[in-house]
């Protein structure tokens, strides 16, 4: 059995697992808002039924494993489900400790990934540009029937969700960059932007040396999100440490990311080292994450200083990656700074606020469920006839790509960084 966290953090303090699945009171409030209960209608799709499995399984009285990791497995860790709860139980943490009290072994492949990202990352960059390099001369696609056969089908379906293979990371591009020695905030590349969007990081980069003043270039660690999601926890935590450490020898400014998910995992950093033995850990890790801020905050703080209207003429809309809505409540913040550079051409689409069904590997692993709510999504961005979708985090632009391409051609999907920098850009003649 993988290692479980066994204390979380609630609204309520910190708690065991099974208390906090317990802060359960199955009244269903919650419902509405968790889009596999909407698609399905699925009681065990539910946040009531995950918390319901998750503390029978604590109590020793779960008699079906399978239906129990259909059940877990088949959550979009969205938190939509937390955000409607008047009691904020923190259904995501409970469901992931319960998919790793049922995993058992981690699967060989995501393992050996996760301890490349943790002792050699230089060797991951090499790997994936080496991937890429296949993947642009179009022999990826030839191995996807061989990669199924292999019992590998989640890296053919990530081949084909995928049309990006930079062969620069953005490590590369800002090789040559000069860091300020006061710099105003210190950027952390997280693994979307670092290798499969690096257009999106230097967008970000420009965009907050407008805004903010210089900044640099933290040259960080993996946070270690596939790890804490998909892998085990001692790699998640190691990579953590390593973070911390590297972010504290470099100084004391704010530390901005541009994956939403990547951001709100380092905002959660404490919750890793809640063992008394780990006290300094914990310590040290509440100091960072206070550092830790989403690009989008900071954008709708400056909205003020980005030109009105100056990206208006094609109807644009914004949909709400998970990680930065429900966790960090970042709502307001990117619509400020999309409404000012769009302008009138701002629309609102209906059920922005929904999971795409992106969520990590979730659209890799749950085809069809994951389309299911790609379907509604690109639905939504049709209606209001949007030509630009925008969005904050690696997996939504993965996946809102892939549905665009597929259902509605018409748009195109961009991060915020993207459009906030081609404002600034346009305004500056830079
Ligand atoms: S998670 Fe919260 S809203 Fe949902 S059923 Fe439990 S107590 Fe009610
Ligand atoms: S995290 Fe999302 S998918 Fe999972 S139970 Fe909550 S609302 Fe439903």
């Amino acid at each position: 059995m993988a290692e479980s966290l066994e204390r979380l953090l609630t609204d309520l303090g910190e708690r065991s697992t099974y208390d906090a699945a317990s802060q359960c009171s199955r009244c269903g409030y919650c419902e509405q808002a968790c889009p596999t209960y909407v698609a399905t209608g699925d009681e065990s799709k539910s946040p009531r039924g995950r918390n319901q499995i998750v503390r029978l399984m604590l109590e020793g009285k779960l008699d079906d494993k399978a239906a129990a990791m259909e059940a877990l497995s088949t959550c979009l860790t969205c938190g939509a489900c937390t955000a409607a709860c008047y009691a904020k139980v923190p259904v995501v943490d409970i469901v992931l400790e319960g998919r790793r009290m049922l995993r058992g072994e981690t699967h060989w492949l995501v393992k050996k990934v996760c301890r490349i990202m943790v002792t050699s990352p230089g060797v991951f960059a090499v790997l994936l540009k080496i991937g890429f390099f296949f993947k642009k001369i179009g022999l990826s696609a030839l191995a996807r029937p061989a990669l199924r056969a292999a019992g590998l089908p989640v890296l053919a379906s990530m081949d084909e969700h995928t049309d990006e293979s930079p062969l620069r990371s953005l490590d590369d591009v800002m090789a040559s960059r000069q860091d300020p020695d006061s710099p105003s905030y210190r950027y952390f590349a997280a693994c979307g932007p670092r290798y499969l969007y690096p257009r999106v990081g230097a967008a970000t980069i420009y965009a907050l040396d407008k805004l903010k003043g210089p900044g640099a270039y933290l040259g960080n660690p993996c946070c270690g999100l596939l790890a804490h999601n998909y892998g085990d926890l001692s790699d998640a935590r190691e990579l953590a440490r390593k973070n911390i450490e590297h972010a504290e020898s470099r100084g004391t400014e704010a530390i901005v990311g541009d994956c939403s998910s990547c951001v709100a995992f380092l905002k959660s950093y404490p919750q890793l080292f809640l063992k008394a033995e780990d006290a300094p850990w914990r310590a040290r890790a509440e100091a960072f994450s206070k550092r830790v801020r989403d690009a989008i905050e900071i954008y709708g703080e400056c909205a003020d200083q980005l030109p009105a209207g100056v990206a208006a003429g094609v109807e644009t809309t914004y949909h709400d990656s998970c990680r930065a809505l429900n966790p960090q409540g970042l709502k307001e913040q990117p619509r400020r700074a999309a409404k000012k550079a769009a302008g009138a051409s701002f629309c609102e689409m209906a059920g922005a606020d929904a999971c795409c069904g992106g969520a990590g590997a979730f659209g890799f692993v749950h085809e069809d469920l994951s389309d299911d709510l790609l379907k509604k999504k690109v639905g939504s961005a049709a209606a209001v006839q949007a030509g630009l979708v925008l969005t904050s985090s690696t997996s939504c632009l993965i996946q809102l790509a892939r549905g665009l391409r597929k259902y509605y051609p018409d748009a195109k999907v961009l991060h915020l960084s993207e459009f906030v920098a081609g404002a600034l850009q346009k305004n500056h003649g830079a």
